[in-house]
């Protein structure tokens, strides 16, 4: 997640530093083959694999220290329910948030931007208001809005992109009207790989007096996570992207905000006292999260915190850096490709189309040599009508992509372009 000269210093230092093939040989899947190719794996922006750490979790917690959470009396149940706490815990630590009651646990970074958009904001909603997002968003930070707009005659609108594929701070500023009521803003792009400066982009909110959710998908796993210094109001990450399970995800918001918030799913485990009469509710964040969670998987959600702690987020930013630099360099050379955006600061990922091949053939093609990407709209369909493509291919990095695999993604790639010309 560095500018560009630097990511070039960075790749020299990451090679000597970060045991890649180390870190590779913890990843069980990643010596499976594909087509009777070993696998490369370049679509971590979609998932990531796991590390056997967090396998072993999950399999450990059945086998050992399964049952429901804080319900029983009896010891397996407070066991669990100690891991459950524990992996609270680690959020807040892993977030650098103030207090574990502003960690919430949902199924995954849509479910946290519901939450928000339903018990947050549509009570703050009326006719005329607006919820204003980026060109770039992900459908995730736009769809959510737009269900709450439809139900209150508020809308959603788009603070625009450059050529460069980089948010105009001084639009952005502009479109932040009195009628504001919430900004939603991605971190990083999915599609362009954009780092966006949020702390910049929550200080001019703040000023305004506008409420900041933060789509993190796509930036806890990649770099050091401060929240009290973006001094947001709400963030949302997904543990399947942070080498967690999937069905696992969180929302933290300020406790002021969760506190005031009305619940937006009834059942057991959010209440205080129920009767027929009526019925209150725990305080957050119980309140918002009815019914038993993903208890194996929130536990090794926070095993992978731990074990992506433990490899230094400092070493994995410079490690992905090495990889983007080389990235960038040998796909800038196979003619007719063309790499969507050129921000000053990207994360460790490309979107690219090649001429006279649609993305999806492409995506087939690479995928007889071994070679997974993503390719079509990546759920960020207004990005591409902004770019005017319909589809591109996008090939993302993570702790254990290898120099090698770039160099067999530009290999494949080049036989591609050669053979269709
Ligand atoms: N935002 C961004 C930027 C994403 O890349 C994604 C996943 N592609 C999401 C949100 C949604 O994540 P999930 O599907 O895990 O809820």
């Amino acid at each position: 997640m560095t500018a560009l000269p630097a990511r070039r210093e960075a790749a020299a230092t990451a090679r000597a530093e970060f045991d890649v093939a180390a870190v590779r040989a913890q990843f069980p899947i990643l010596s499976t083959t594909v087509h009777g190719r070993p696998l490369v794996y370049l679509d971590s922006a979609a998932s990531a694999q796991k590390p056997r750490a967090v396998i072993d979790a999950l399999a450990r917690l059945y086998e050992r220290d399964y049952a429901n959470i804080h319900r029983g009396v009896y010891e397996l149940s407070q066991r669990a329910s100690a891991l459950h706490d524990a992996a609270r815990r680690k959020v807040q630590r892993f977030l650098g948030a103030n207090d574990w009651r502003e960690i919430v646990f949902v199924r995954n970074a849509t479910e946290g931007v519901n939450l928000v958009a339903q018990s947050f904001l549509a009570p703050r909603l009326g006719p005329g208001d607006e919820i204003l997002v980026t060109e770039m968003e992900h459908h995730a930070n736009i769809v959510p809005w737009q269900l709450v707009a439809a139900r209150t005659g508020a809308k959603v609108v788009a603070a625009p992109i450059g050529d460069t594929g980089e948010l105009d701070l001084e639009a952005l500023a502009e479109r932040i009207g009195p009628r504001t009521r919430m900004l939603g803003v991605v971190w990083v792009s999915n599609v362009l790989g954009t780092v966006n400066p949020v702390e910049e982009i929550v200080a001019l909110a703040r000023r305004r007096g506008v409420p900041v959710l933060i789509d993190a998908a796509q930036a806890v796993q990649h770099q050091p996570v401060d929240v009290r210094a973006l001094d947001a109001d709400f963030l949302v990450f997904s543990g399947h992207k942070v080498y967690g399970p999937s069905g696992v995800g969180v929302l933290w918001g300020r406790l002021e905000h969760l506190a005031a918030m009305p619940p937006w799913q009834g059942g057991g485990d959010m209440i205080e006292r129920v009767a027929f009469e009526g019925t209150s509710f725990a305080e957050p964040p119980f309140r918002f999260e009815a019914g038993t969670p993903d208890i194996a998987g929130i536990h090794a959600l926070g095993v992978a915190l731990d074990w992506l702690e433990g490899l230094g987020l400092e070493a994995v930013a410079a490690h992905e850096a090495a990889l983007l630099a080389a990235a960038e360099d040998a796909l800038a050379r196979i003619p007719g490709l063309r790499v969507l955006g050129a921000p000053k600061r990207r994360a460790s990922l490309l979107s690219f189309t090649l001429d006279r091949v649609h993305a999806h053939d492409l995506g087939t093609l690479l995928d007889l040599e071994g070679i997974a990407v993503r390719t079509g709209h990546h759920c960020a369909m207004p990005l591409h009508a902004r770019l005017g493509v319909s589809a591109s291919a996008r090939a993302s990095f993570a702790v254990y992509t290898s120099a090698e695999e770039i160099d067999a993604l530009a290999r494949a790639l080049r036989r591609i372009a050669e053979s269709w010309r």
